[in-house]
């Protein structure tokens, strides 16, 4: 990894480390400040909802296994595989 790589990627972590600490430290005199502050507003508006209606599963069948059995013909000819059958008494 190239030498300016390692620096900008510590610059970026340290300003990322910063602002962090910085945005939770902050501190505002009157509401009104506060209520202006894009940081505080984003603080609050990223408050999560519940869902008051849950979706209710759906069960339906969409399919119907039908087993049907499998017969294997056996056959099995010597002539047709070029071999001789076994000797016959
Ligand atoms: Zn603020």
């Amino acid at each position: 990894m190239r030498l300016w790589t390692k620096w900008t990627a510590w610059l970026c972590l340290s300003l990322m480390v910063w602002m962090a600490a910085v945005e939770s430290a902050h501190n505002h005199a009157t509401r009104t400040e506060s209520a202006s502050c894009s940081i505080c507003v984003a603080a609050q508006s990223a408050s999560p909802t519940l869902s008051s209606s849950p979706i209710a599963p759906v069960f339906a069948a969409v399919g119907l296994l039908q087993e049907e059995d499998v017969i294997a013909k056996a056959r099995f000819d010597f002539s047709e595989a070029g071999i001789r059958g076994p000797p016959a008494l």
